[in-house]
Parts: structure tokens; sequence; C-alpha cells
């Protein structure tokens, strides 16, 4: 079979929470034949209570939370029309939770976390292979980690996308012309073959790179609003829907918080150039954003984004004003660390710096652990401001445009910006905000700027 209409599917927890969700997807994914590699996310909630078991429990709050992970995925097995051929699949799954989760209670590593969590994955593309299989369509279960090779870095692996792509070809592309294959979105392994995760919500990130490794013609996510919106329409009910955007925007968009995809989803895509559908499996017929190359007239401003507890570091040298190297000793530190510099401005004596925790499961404050604390220490004074929140206006030429610093502030009077970022990239302008104004903050500026 050839390949070149070949469509790889993710659908994300909502879609895929119980058995009326998993239902309308499998109707999705029968609605066009092209749509030949399905990612799954954990069924809603699932990954939440997994990770939840990881951080070790005191044995009543251990079964609590296993508890609720057996109701959501019993309620799917029970309205199967063959509930025993899944349920024995599942009970072994379960089983393995527990005890991992026994292990977590005792001895709390990384590893184990990931282990532990991939079982939500694991089971939704059980249950959903049995779902299409009820449905009279022939699809096969594949277990991701034989291909998704990744670094051994626990809770954000990254993927390996040589060996993807050659163990694709090897072992995914022949079945994929045989029948249809579920697999499992977020998951990995490393070189000792331990499973890891690649950060939360990761599994846009998973289709995307599968369907750059197989050359698909085209990457559907599925989720629950009908396609990328000028802001959170949770945050802002009157947000639009964007029809056409291209590459950059929405990369720009998911960087910036934009949880409908995972910030790392485009990148894939731009590299081999494949067109990205967002949709809702609620309500295909909604339609949703195609996400290309080029578009139209890209608008000046585009979206707003919003990611919420973000951490400020100041820091003043002690050395005074012209001392040399202060960046660089700063930069050297956060490195060793492992921790790479989101936003930041400068002055002759001080920086201001925000820590990059896009797609992790670490906030800043658990990224600014003691030891990092008293190593910046030892070189300059330390300010720590926590719960401020990013907001990020992304657009086109912005910082060749006239008039864009008074179109937004000027509406921004009541409210303390805290850092600003203006030129460095001419696809965003953004600010920190005191956390609690945040909401109302996008609420302003969305009106003034796209209604
Ligand atoms: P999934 O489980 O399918 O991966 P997510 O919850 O990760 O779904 O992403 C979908 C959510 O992203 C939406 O429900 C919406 O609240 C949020 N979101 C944030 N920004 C946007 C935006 N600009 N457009 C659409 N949705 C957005
Ligand atoms: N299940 C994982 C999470 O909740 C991955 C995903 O949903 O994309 O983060
Ligand atoms: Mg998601």
């Amino acid at each position: 079979m050839s390949h070149s209409s070949l469509i790889v599917a993710k659908f994300g927890g909502t879609s895929v929470a119980d058995f009326s969700a998993m239902s309308r997807s499998a109707d999705v994914v029968l609605s066009n034949p092209d749509t030949r590699l399905v990612v799954l996310s954990a069924s809603a909630g699932v990954t939440n209570l997994l990770v939840s078991l990881a951080e070790g429990q005191e044995q009543a709050q251990r079964a609590y939370l296993l508890d609720e992970i057996r109701r959501i995925q019993y309620a799917i097995v029970e309205q199967l029309t063959q509930p025993d051929v899944i349920r024995d699949e599942i009970d072994r799954m379960l089983e393995n939770i527990t005890m991992l989760s026994e292990a977590a209670a005792l001895a709390n590593s990384t590893a184990l976390t990931d282990e532990l969590v991939s079982h939500g994955e694991l089971m939704s593309t059980l249950l959903f292979v049995e779902i299409l299989r009820q449905r009279g369509l022939t699809a096969q279960w594949f277990d991701v980690r034989k291909i998704m090779r990744t670094s051994d870095r626990f809770g954000r692996a990254e993927p390996d996308v040589a060996q993807l792509a050659e163990l694709s070809r090897a072992q995914l592309a022949p079945r994929l012309s045989e029948t249809l294959i579920v697999t499992q979105g977020f998951i990995g392994s490393e070189a000792k073959g331990r499973t890891t995760t690649l950060g939360r919500g990761g599994s846009d990130y998973t289709a995307a790179l599968l369907g750059e490794a197989l050359h698909a013609s085209r990457i559907d996510i599925w989720t629950d609003v009908p396609g990328i919106y000028t802001t959170d329409p949770r945050v802002v009910p009157g947000a639009k829907r964007i029809d056409e955007i291209t590459f950059e925007e929405a990369a720009e968009m998911a960087t910036f918080g934009a949880k409908v995809l995972h910030p790392a989803t485009l990148m894939p895509a731009v590299r081999s150039d494949i067109p990205v559908f967002v949709g809702s499996s609620k309500d295909p017929s909604a339609g949703g954003t195609r996400v290309c190359k080029a578009s139209q007239n890209p608008p000046l401003f585009r979206a707003l984004a919003l990611r919420r507890r973000q951490t400020l570091l100041t820091l003043h040298s002690l050395n005074m004003l012209h001392a040399r190297g202060f960046l660089a000793e700063v930069f050297n530190i956060l490195a060793r660390h492992n921790i790479s510099v989101d936003l930041i401005t400068t002055s002759e004596v001080s920086v201001a710096l925000t820590l990059d925790t896009t797609g992790s499961t670490s906030t800043g404050e658990s990224l600014l652990t003691q030891g990092l604390l008293t190593e910046l220490s030892s070189l300059c004074r330390v300010e720590v401001e926590e719960n401020l929140a990013l907001v990020a206006l992304i657009g086109n030429k912005l910082s060749q445009a006239c008039g864009v610093g008074k179109e937004v502030f000027g509406v921004l009077e009541p409210f303390n910006l805290r850092l600003i970022c203006y030129g460095a990239s001419s696809y965003n302008l953004c600010f920190l905000v005191p956390g609690d104004d945040a909401e109302r903050v996008v609420q302003r500026l969305h009106h003034n700027l796209f209604e």
C-alpha cells in the first residue's frame, strides 16, 4: 500500500474518557478509510490518578485511587458486548498498577513513576481495540515502546527520531498495509528497555512523531474543542475558531500555553511539512483548524495564550557595575541544573528570568531546588516571586508594526505588568502578571484585539 494517503489520528483523554466517548471516536476512525494509525491518550483522569499513586500514598489513599482507576476502566469493559475477552487483560494491568504503587509508597523513583503512569495509555488502547473489533473492524494493538526509543530522562524523555524512523519502517509500516493499528501516545522506552514518558500532554507529540516517521499525509488531533481558538474558550467563551493557521503561529501558541497542542507537537510536522488538523471528536461535523505551511494574509494579532504558575527569579549581581561574565556564570549554573531559561530581561546589575517548564510535570516552584538556590546565592542576591502568569500575544511581524504597545498596554492600565518581553521574536509579545489577574487580563485583551 502506498502511504501517500496515510492519516495518523490522535484522540485525547476526553475522547476516550468512557464508552460513549470511545464509541464516538471509533465512528471518527471509521468515517475515513485513510485513518490507518490511531494514537491514544489515557482515559480522562487516569493519568492524574496514576501520577498521584506514583507520589507514594498511605494505604487508604492508595486503595481509593486504585478504586477510581478501576471504576473508570471497568465502566467501559462492562458496556462491551463481550466484556470477558478484555476483562482479564485489564485486571492484569490493575494488578501491575497495585504492585507498582506499593513500591512507590516505599521508594520514589522517576523510572518507577513512568512505568506506573504508562498503564493509562496501555489500558485505553486495549479497550479501544476491542470497541473497534466489536464493530467488525480488524484492529491490532501495538506497543509503541518497541519503536519509540527515547533518552532516559524520565518524565520528559527525548525521542530518538532517527531510530523511530527506522523501527517504524521495519515494524509498523508493514502492518499498516494489512490492518488498522491502535497504539499509545505519551510513552516510550530507553536503551535498557525501561518505560519512559514524553511529558504531560505528550500524546500529541507521539502522533506527530509517528506521522513524520511514516510520511503520513496528515495528522489529525481529535480533542474536546472543534479547533484552535483565538484563546482558550474556557477563559473567553467568545473566543473564535481559527480556520487556518501557520505552523509558526500554532507552535508559538502551544509553546506559550495553549493546551490544545503539546508544545513539541509541531516540530515533526514542520520538519516534514505534514499538515495537522485539530477537531472535536464530540462533534466532528463542526470542522476544525488546519495547521499548514502558509496562510493567506496572516493577521497582525492571531491569538492569546496563557501559562499559569510561573516563577520569576531576579538576580542582583554582588560585584556591582560593569562586572564581566555575570550572565555567563548564571547560565552555567542553570545549565548544570538542567534548567532552561524562558523569559529574560536584564539591566546593568541584575537579570530577571523565568524557568522553562514547558511540557514537563514540573512547575517553576519545583524546578527551583535548594541546590540551585544555594549556588545562585553564592554569586548574587536572589529574589523569588511565585504565582505569576505569563500572557502571550501571538501574531505576525509584531516587532515591525507601529502602535502595538499602545493597543496592548493601553487597556491593561489596572494591572501590574511584572515583566515584558518584546522584540526578540516577531511572532510574540509576552508579559507576566499576578496569577490572580491572568484571566481578566486575557479577557480584556481579547475583547479589545479580537472581538
Ligand atoms: P486532550 O485531552 O484532547 O489532549 P487537552 O485538554 O489537552 O485535550 O486540550 C484541549 C483543551 O485545550 C481545550 O478544552 C481548551 O480548554 C484548551 N485550550 C487552551 N487554549 C486553547 C486554544 N487557543 N484553542 C482551543 N483550545 C484551547
Ligand atoms: N495521558 C497523558 C497526560 O495526561 C498524555 C496525554 O494526554 O497526552 O498527560
Ligand atoms: Mg492534550
